[in-house]
């Protein structure tokens, strides 16, 4: 049997993903960390990943003590085997379909599955992953049906017995953002604002009240509105 309180998360240096690193150190005794490298147009995310984890030990000694190792993936197949907006330089568009062309199918199901595979080397139980059914821009794999017939199909295919954690499935990004207000207080809030990239276009030159980004992009969007309703600068959605 793994012990049931030791962590892998799935941490892109996003704002969902750093909030659910700070949720797993304060609910797991071990807690180690996965990003994937796969021809992401907002590469600019990896390379802030490094100061998002030195920030996260600086803020508590307890998280600090508790984070392991942090394991990079290169999954560059994804984009030799797709063609999206997320991987190449086309515009940002609704498909026929209904879904973002920036929706890269199974990408969710293959980072879990890499994910699972690197925590049963290490001895992991727990995978925590950033997705959210509510306030995301439609990608099926991020459904919470999704997540628990993925974690049956892993458990039933590793003869295992992981646990996938999606503690923001049921969060809109304002309380995306209140989350990392209980975790941590206002300096998680200011460290996520800061140092956090969620930008699409990996746009970084200008800082604004809700972080960096290019401010017209979907994740820009759905970041500054949930920002400005947690601030109370702007109204909550009726
Ligand atoms: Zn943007």
């Amino acid at each position: 049997m793994l012990p049931t309180d030791t962590a892998l998360v799935l941490f892109s240096g996003g704002q969902d993903s750093t909030t659910c690193l700070a949720w797993a150190l304060q609910h797991y005794a071990r807690v180690e960390t996965i990003g994937f490298d796969y021809g992401q147009r907002h590469a600019v995310e990896l390379t802030v990943r490094p100061t998002v984890l030195a920030r996260l030990r600086a803020h508590n000694r307890d998280w600090d003590a508790k984070l392991g190792e942090d394991h990079m993936i290169d999954l560059s197949l994804i984009s030799a085997i797709s063609q999206t907006a997320m991987t190449h330089d086309i515009a940002i568009e609704t498909q026929a379909n209904g879904l973002p062309n920036t929706f890269v199918p199974g990408r969710n199901l293959l980072f879990m599955t890499v994910a699972a595979t690197v925590a049963y080397r290490r001895g992991l139980s727990v995978l925590v992953g950033g997705m959210c059914e509510t306030d995301f821009s439609g990608y099926p794999d991020c459904r919470d049906d999704t997540m628990k017939a993925l974690q049956v199909a892993l458990n039933l295919g590793m003869d295992s017995r992981f646990k996938l954690e999606t503690p923001l499935m049921w969060r809109d990004k304002r309380q995306t953002w209140e989350l990392a207000h209980a975790l941590g207080g206002t300096a998680l809030v200011d460290l996520i604002r800061d140092e956090t990239h969620t930008c699409y276009l990996g746009e970084r030159g200008t800082l604004h009240d809700w972080g960096y980004g290019c401010g017209t992009c979907p994740a820009c969007a759905l970041r500054a509105r949930g920002y400005r309703q947690y601030a109370g600068t702007e109204a909550p959605a009726a």
